[in-house]
């Protein structure tokens, strides 16, 4: 890949596919508008100008309804498009459900199987939930039956209940709880590399603006570090579940601004 060749970044507006709260939908403008507030410059920790490489195709236009076999079937095809013309792709959530189609895209194109690193306070690994397939509570589940999924390892689960261990142990899925996080270390992972990241992952302390509160999750430099050591390359990510209606001082989209910038920064180094 060229060095000059953008990232493309896709905003997928759903929150349709969450339980609890709605108001994910309102995360890609939330992140848009801090990445552009002029708060802060362009450049990575690294001192990389990666914003303007960052070539925004808008939303992907979705109904947002309820476990919509159609939505998902236009995420896949607009990820696609982009994998299709040699591009990495970062996504904008939305709730969590999004990443299962995104996944569908990366199996369809082939290449080797994808190591999936989702940090989360949740597994997201359930059968379904209230009826619901393509619930946010299910992507991980639904994209390992399809065979998205080479490795999935689980970074910041502090909800996992039996259910979810049973899944996780079908899958043979790694989850590493934050009390192990000294204890793992993302440069052993095999790359190619596709990352997830659910803010709520985060402790609600430096990340409020998410539908589930679940207290005792990662620093910002604890996940900044992860993306900064995870192995190449890089092909995809997301930022998701940003609620901007729970959001205080607009720090939780700030939060999702600065992990897109380095994101991109470390998908740039390891191409
Ligand atoms: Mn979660
Ligand atoms: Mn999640």
């Amino acid at each position: 890949m060229e060095a000059h060749t953008p990232i493309s970044l896709l905003g997928v507006p759903i929150d349709a596919n969450s339980s609890h709260r709605s108001g994910t939908s309102g995360g890609p403008a939330a992140i848009r508008a801090a990445l552009h507030s002029g708060s802060g410059n362009d450049a990575t920790e690294r001192g990389v100008d990666v914003v303007p490489l960052l070539d925004d195709l808008g939303d992907v236009a979705v109904a947002n309804e309820p476990g919509s076999r159609d939505d998902a079937d236009a995420i896949t095809a607009a990820v696609a498009r982009e994998l299709d013309r040699g591009r990495q792709v970062i996504s904008l959530g939305g709730d969590h459900s999004i990443t299962f189609p995104i996944l569908r895209a990366f199996r369809d194109v082939g290449g080797p199987p994808l190591t999936v690193v989702q940090v989360d306070a949740h597994p997201d690994l359930y059968d379904d939930l209230d009826g619901n397939p393509l619930s946010h509570a299910s992507p991980f589940a639904r994209a390992l039956e399809d065979g998205c999924i080479g490795r999935l390892v689980q970074v910041g689960i502090r909800t996992a209940n039996q259910h979810q261990r049973d899944q996780a142990a079908r899958w043979d899925v790694t989850m590493v709880s934050p009390r192990e996080l000294d204890r793992f270390d993302p440069a052993d992972l095999v790359g190619p590399v596709y990352l997830t990241v659910d803010l709520d992952g985060l402790d609600p302390a430096v990340a409020p603006g998410v539908s589930h509160h679940e207290p005792g999750g990662l620093t910002v430099r604890e996940l900044l570090d992860l993306v900064d050591s995870l192995p190449g390359p890089l092909l995809g990510a997301d930022v998701v579940e940003l609620n901007p209606t729970r959001d205080l001082v607009d720090m939780t989209a700030m939060v999702g601004a600065k992990l897109v910038k380095e994101i991109a920064g470390a998908m740039l180094a390891r191409r």
